[in-house]
């Protein structure tokens, strides 16, 4: 297997990959990390898939949990509170603040501890394939791969050269990002807010512990050269008490984001994931998660067609189950986008007038992304295509007590050994529940199986819910369900 690019979703994507026991070359055409900070949001789901790549303990040290996104006027009233809890569904807080060369330099570190490898100062110029595999050409020559896989960002050179048709929403703005490390602790509350100041719309975030993270939209007519300074920067700065006596200035850009996507994310033996697959406005923070959940959905694919498990149709389950998803979390980037970045006073006092009544003491829950519908899920069966709660028992998360992988999650005891056994091909196992998990127990999978009606979950390595189960006949025949269509088209 060949990854191109050692950005977050192609090292997740290779420690997904080499864990499991397969061969990985990444390929960066960078010589040496790059240190500038870049994503700054984490969601619950994608720091659980990061804990599955087994840099949890480490990942706790580097987030900034961030539990409210306040949205305010130009006088400061609060227009949107949005709520994400600290003890998020997933396991980890639903939203936390990071700085990207950390997550990076983790990744980096347990890809070399499992054996990866990874080869810099490599740039790939094209990859052709053949029935029995893909030549990767670079720099340094030829390589070649059962599947190659384009980790290689926006402007991916592997997408272009496979011509995937893009889809683009025409919705881009150009902000300038300043990135600032302050002398002192940072005292603000909430951490992260959005300045919807049709003076400047201005994003004002954590940057992971100890950073702080400043958007502001480069107005029409801007100078981009003088907006991009460093003496403009420290101007813009200096309102939240900034300069360059108190904090260090990391990074001042201006970073054009875009609303767009690949129609296809797979041609033969090459596929694209994150960014080279999709880009979206930052407002719901979630490009780099949707690029980590791409990592998560394509690696026990990819895991299981070279195991000889899986045919290789079941990679195409992977644009069918990702690309809804990818528009829905772009269409509604974009939908907060369009709220943020108004210049006009008039809109901007009926955008206030029209949400301020909307905030109450308590947050509003931040809107969740749809299950999947169609793919390798039975459909039709309660939860199915959900995400799968994690819990803890015993100050313990439960993927980290349980090992992921196949889970067939049970509340009665006794589903029977054969649906374990079913289960051994794909590696996977049976955990029944106790009524009673002991003190530090949360029993979130209980209460989301009880809330389902239903005895049995069966989960996914990307911790989407396959399918459900009612009883244990049931549950057997779900396992078997999944085999036949894992192993369909495999003779
Ligand atoms: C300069 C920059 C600034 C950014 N700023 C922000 C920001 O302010 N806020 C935000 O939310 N997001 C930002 N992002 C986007 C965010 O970093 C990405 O969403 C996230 O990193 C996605 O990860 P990825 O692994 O898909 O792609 P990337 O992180 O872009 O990684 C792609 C990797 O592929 C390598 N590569 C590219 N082409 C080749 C090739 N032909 N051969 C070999 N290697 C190749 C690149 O060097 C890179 O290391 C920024 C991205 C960049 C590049």
């Amino acid at each position: 297997m060949v990854v191109v690019g050692a950005g977050p979703v192609g090292l997740t994507l290779a420690v997904a990959l080499v864990g499991r026991g397969r061969r990985v070359l990444v390929l960066e055409r960078r010589a040496a990390p790059y240190c500038a900070p870049r994503a700054v949001h984490l969601d619950g789901e994608a720091a659980r898939i990061l804990q599955s790549c087994g840099i949890g303990a480490g990942l706790e040290q580097v987030l900034e949990p961030a539990p409210i996104y306040e949205w305010r006027n130009a006088g400061g009233d609060a227009i949107l509170r949005l709520g994400r809890p600290l003890d998020g569904p997933s396991g980890w807080p639903a939203s936390s603040m990071f700085h990207q060369p950390d997550l990076e330099a983790l990744l980096v570190a347990r890809l070399a501890r499992l054996g990866g490898e990874l080869r810099r100062g490599v740039e790939v110029t094209g990859v052709d394939q053949d029935p029995s595999g893909a030549t990767v050409r670079t720099t340094d020559g030829p390589v070649r791969a059962a599947y190659a896989v384009g980790c290689d960002g926006a402007g991916s050179s592997v997408a272009s050269g496979l011509g995937l048709p893009v889809h683009d929403l025409g919705f881009d703005h150009e902000w300038l990002v300043l990135d600032v490390v302050p002398d002192d602790p940072w005292r603000q509350e909430p951490i992260n807010l959005q300045i919807c100041d049709p003076a400047r719309p201005t994003t004002a975030v954590s940057g992971g512990p100890g950073r702080r993270r400043f958007e502001l939209m480069r107005l029409p007519g801007e100078d981009a050269g003088e907006l991009s300074t460093p003496r403009r920067a420290w101007e813009l700065l200096a309102p939240w008490g900034l300069h360059p006596a108190n904090a260090t200035l990391e990074r001042s850009v201006l970073y054009r984001f875009a609303a767009r996507w690949v129609e296809r994310w797979r041609a033969g033996r090459v596929l694209v994931a994150g960014d080279a697959a999709h880009q979206m406005p930052p407002f719901a923070g979630e490009g780099l998660c949707t690029g980590l959940r791409d990592a998560a959905n394509l690696a026990w694919k990819l895991d299981l067609v070279l195991a000889g498990i899986a045919g290789d149709a079941i990679l195409d389950t992977y644009e069918t189950e990702r690309l809804p998803a990818v528009v829905g979390a772009t269409e509604l980037s974009v939908e907060l986008g369009r709220v943020v970045c108004v210049v006009d006073p008039v809109a901007a006092a009926g955008r206030d007038a029209a949400m301020a009544p909307g905030v109450g003491p308590e947050p509003i829950a931040a809107p969740s992304l749809p299950p999947i519908d169609e793919g390798v899920v039975a459909v039709g069966t309660p939860g199915a295509g959900e995400t799968w709660v994690q819990g803890r028992s015993g100050g313990q998360r439960s993927d980290d007590l349980h090992g992921s992988g196949w889970r067939l999650w049970s509340i009665e005891a006794g589903v029977p050994a054969e649906a374990g056994r079913r289960l051994e091909l794909l590696d996977g196992k049976v955990i029944t529940l106790p009524s009673d998990r002991g003190p530090g127990a949360d029993d979130l999978e209980r209460a989301w199986m009880a809330e389902r009606g239903v005895v049995a979950a069966l989960v996914r390595p990307d911790f989407c819910v396959f399918g459900t189960a009612g009883d244990r006949a049931g549950a057997i025949e779900l396992v078997e369900l999944l085999r036949a269509r894992i192993t369909l088209g495999t003779g």
